[in-house]
């Protein structure tokens, strides 16, 4: 840790919001214990600290309202809680349209909303959220919003397989990140940085950030706890560089915040998928695909395992699976480069996929934009069969069930069997497709 480049402060939401620092005021004083309490791994103390100070009664004229809220919201996207994380923005968008002199409130709340929008997968809103954030913050002369915004661009132009504009953000990112230009959060700078320079000239160009992340305790933690994506991401890129050792220190850290944090799924599904690629371990992998509250996070567990499988001749059947689910989850988490990738990886196990998969991002409850075999899952687990049962009938792992169960309850806009059940009796002609499908 000695001599690290990087430098960690308070993020801009705190310095650039006009709260009023009154030892009294919980709504100012209450995020700021949450941001300590985050910083040192204890997001659920974080959490709690952060909704209590969005639950009490605002008593001064500060903008101390709209701190609480988007820093609550800001933490619930970290952990992908994104509809709660969604009520609460629009609660900061009131508050931006109510009273905003200085303009620090309509930023916050459109990069928030930006956020939110990459985590669920819509890349195009993400992109149109986040230009129209950094304008309002450049005219607004608040700079230290900018490599934030910048991030979301340049990691959705990645996802949406823009390779020019993802390589004009690179050495801009970089730079953020090195020479201390973020107002905070330096690990999402440079780890952005380090995937579009690995994609634009290999993993060793980006080997200097990705160690300089890896071997940074604190950096490493705040990475962690920011991006669901990031352990597994880092565990691949450092054995690309033959780093073993810097694989193991991401597995570890990523255990460790996981094990501190036994209530956060997000953070437990980053954990074993990281765990999971170190060990080779394609069931591990599997598992913290069905568990990850990130579309694309799923997604890229799912061609992990699909990767591992394909190895063993004897599981050529799982690994078609397994990519087939990664195809659509990266469609439908607005990735068609990713989409594209697993695509050839099915052709060379001689699978063509007959129907292209919808790239745009998803929005509200819509079955119609279940696949077949999702739609064929929805049917049977209204029918009332269980995660084996269901495998059974339509010749596909448990694992694989509980993977695309998944899916279906996220485009279903439902949080259990019951509440798919219900959905599913109101999709018309569901049952007939549902039936066929199989
Ligand atoms: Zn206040």
């Amino acid at each position: 840790m000695l001599d690290s480049p990087f430098r960690l402060r308070l993020p801009p939401v705190f310095s650039v919001l006009r709260v009023c620092r009154n030892n009294t005021c919980a709504s100012s004083a209450l995020p700021e214990s949450s941001f300590s309490a985050w910083s040192r791994g204890d997001l659920e103390e974080g959490i709690r600290l952060a909704e209590a100070a969005v639950r009490t009664e605002p008593d001064c004229a500060g903008n101390c309202e709209a701190l609480a809220r988007a820093w609550y919201a800001a933490l619930l996207v970290r952990v992908r809680r994104l509809s709660s994380a969604a009520l609460i923005l629009a609660e900061v968008d009131e508050l931006s349209a109510r009273s905003d002199a200085d303009g620090g409130t309509a930023v916050v709340s459109l990069l928030g909303a930006a956020d939110l929008a990459f985590a669920r997968g819509d890349t195009s809103a993400a992109v149109d959220l986040a230009a129209r954030g950094a304008d309002r913050a450049r005219r607004a002369g608040l700079h230290g919003f900018l490599p934030d915004a910048h991030t979301v661009l340049a990691l959705s132009a990645l996802r949406q397989g823009d390779m020019s504009v993802s390589a004009q953000f690179a050495d801009q990112l970089r730079d953020y990140a090195l020479l201390g230009r973020t107002a905070h959060g330096p690990s999402q700078c440079a780890w952005a940085a380090a995937q579009l320079l690995e994609v634009r000239g290999g993993p060793a160009s980006a080997a200097q950030l990705i160690a300089g992340i890896a071997t940074d305790d604190r950096l490493l933690l705040e990475l962690l706890t920011s991006q669901p994506t990031a352990a597994a991401w880092l565990v691949r890129a450092t054995r690309k560089l033959g780093d073993e050792v810097l694989a193991r220190r991401v597995v570890a850290g990523a255990g460790a915040l996981a094990v501190r944090n036994p209530e956060l799924c997000s953070v437990g599904a980053a954990a074993g998928h990281a765990a999971g690629l170190l060990d080779g371990d394609p069931d591990g992998v599997l598992a913290a695909a069905a568990a990850h509250q990130d579309p694309w996070a799923a997604a890229s567990a799912a061609e992990d395992a699909g990767k591992f499988l394909a190895a063993r001749p004897a599981e050529r059947q799982r690994a078609v699976e397994a990519f087939e689910s990664a195809a659509d989850g990266y469609a439908g988490a607005g990735a068609p480069w990713d989409a594209r990738r697993v695509a050839s990886r099915l052709r060379a196990l001689g699978v063509r996929r007959g129907r292209h998969p919808q790239y745009a991002g998803r929005s509200g409850p819509d079955a119609g934009t279940l696949t077949n075999t999702e739609a064929a899952v929805a049917e049977l687990v209204s029918q009332g069969f269980t995660n084996s049962q269901v495998g059974e009938r339509l010749f596909i792992s448990g694992h694989t069930v509980a993977f695309h169960l998944k899916k279906i309850f996220r485009k279903m806009d439902v949080a259990s069997r019951v509440e798919l059940t219900r959905a599913w009796s109101r999709v018309p002609g569901a049952s007939r497709e549902g039936a066929r499908a199989s």
